[in-house]
């Protein structure tokens, strides 16, 4: 339904161009290549090559997701069936499949209501003696808390993984996100910061993992030694040269695109500060978020209208939005609520291994984020004069619907 007056916000939304010249010239410089193979192929080198210069990680591969790149990390681990794995409730899908396909366990820790983040308090409260490792999500681009991570890391001995897919560009304590951890995995799938319409990347610096990580994406085979007779089972996560010619070309337009939404969402946050009924994202000192999207929460108890209306009335006024993120937490996903992971079963369970059941896990904070949140749309395209007009129609347009 479209207001009876103009709309607040009467600037089309911007859409940034993606793709170009760069792009173009790397592919038309692949098809003169004799193989389109990964392994030593110029592009994916040249993928490497880039990646290193704004990550400084020794041990790179570039695989074809970010799901595939956690479950690298998490195989290159070589936890037992049973061990636990801490990880948010808010996040993708890719953040878990690897640990239930390696035959390990999901552990879900609650989440700091500000900064959407693991909240390293609740983490430590799901510590068990299987755990062995947690995944720190950086949602939205959002660093997390990772100094008080790699405390509790040390403390017990787990590994530390960081997931950067929604966080290309951004820094924890001027650091890029991804040097924190063990391991670090990256999305290029096409609606991250830069794509190549699907692949990914895990890193590290770590000698224990690194070596060895090109084994766990590609049949386990010694590409380096030539040999094919594998030790370990690992699927075959390769990226293909046509993804890293354009991930490559990607890769130089990140510093400008990170910076550019870096400033969009600070200042959109400015803008907002204060605002009647609104809760925004809450980004730690001497962090900078790289914004993937902009999730703000509504306080209910304020308006005359639910979250959803007021989404609605948002997006009537011209303002690019949505109510809520994801459908609920993860645990709460069908495939875990019935714990149908391998044709209806759950293998470790019936052995024995864990006894962990889903349909009793419960992260309070998460539930009400995913009940109250509203997210913006925000992207590299927008202007500090589209931003100026963004907040106020944001401002205007909840007011009216405040008791
Ligand atoms: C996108 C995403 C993934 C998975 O990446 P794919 O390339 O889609 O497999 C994992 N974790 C988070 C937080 C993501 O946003």
């Amino acid at each position: 339904m479209n207001p009876p007056h103009a709309p607040l916000m009467d600037e089309p939304l911007p859409r940034p161009r993606r793709w170009g010249a760069p792009e173009m010239a790397r592919l038309a410089a692949m098809l003169e290549q004799d193989s389109l193979f990964y392994w030593n192929g110029q592009q994916t080198v040249a993928l490497l090559g880039g990646f290193r210069e704004l990550y400084p990680l020794e041990y790179a591969f570039a695989c074809s997701s970010g799901s595939a790149a956690i479950h690298i990390a998490i195989a290159a681990l070589r936890l037992k069936p049973g061990d636990e794995v801490i990880v948010p409730p808010i996040t993708d899908m890719g953040t878990v499949i690897g640990i239930l396909y390696q035959q390990c366990v999901p552990i879900f820790a609650d989440l700091d209501p500000a900064t959407y983040n693991l909240d390293p308090a609740d983490v430590r409260r799901r510590i068990s003696s299987r755990t062995r490792a947690i995944i720190a999500v950086h949602l939205a681009g959002n660093p997390c808390d990772v100094s008080q991570l790699q405390v509790i890391a040390r403390e017990h001995n787990l590994a530390l993984i960081e997931d950067c897919a929604q966080a290309w560009g951004a820094r924890a304590q001027g650091a890029p996100v991804g040097l924190a951890g063990n391991l670090a995995c990256y999305s290029l799938n096409q609606h991250k910061h830069v794509t190549c319409g699907d692949g990914g990347i895990v890193a590290t610096n770590d000698l224990r993992y690194g070596p060895g990580l090109g084994k766990w994406g590609d049949k386990h085979y010694d590409r380096m030694a030539g040999g094919r007779d594998p030790e370990e089972l690992a699927p075959n996560y390769r990226i293909s040269e046509p993804q890293s010619a354009v991930a490559a070309a990607q890769l130089k337009r990140l510093p400008e695109i990170a910076a550019r939404r870096s400033a969009a969402g600070d200042r959109l946050t400015a803008l907002l500060s204060g605002t009647p009924g609104l809760r925004l994202p809450r980004v730690n000192a001497g962090d900078t978020s790289s914004y993937w999207f902009y999730l703000v929460r509504v306080e209910a108890e304020k308006f005359r209208v639910t979250r959803n209306e007021l989404a609605a009335s948002l997006a009537a006024e011209g303002v690019a939005c949505q109510a809520g993120y994801i459908p609920r937490p993860i645990y709460q996903y069908p495939v875990f609520r019935n714990h149908n992971f391998f044709g209806g079963q759950w293998p470790i369970r019936d052995l024995g291994l864990t006894s962990v059941d889903y349909r009793n896990v419960s992260c309070p904070v998460a539930e009400e984020i995913l009940r109250d949140c509203i997210i913006f749309t925000l992207n590299e395209a927008m202007s500090d004069s589209y931003i100026d007009k963004l907040a106020h129609a944001i401002r205007a347009g909840s007011k009216r619907s405040l008791k």
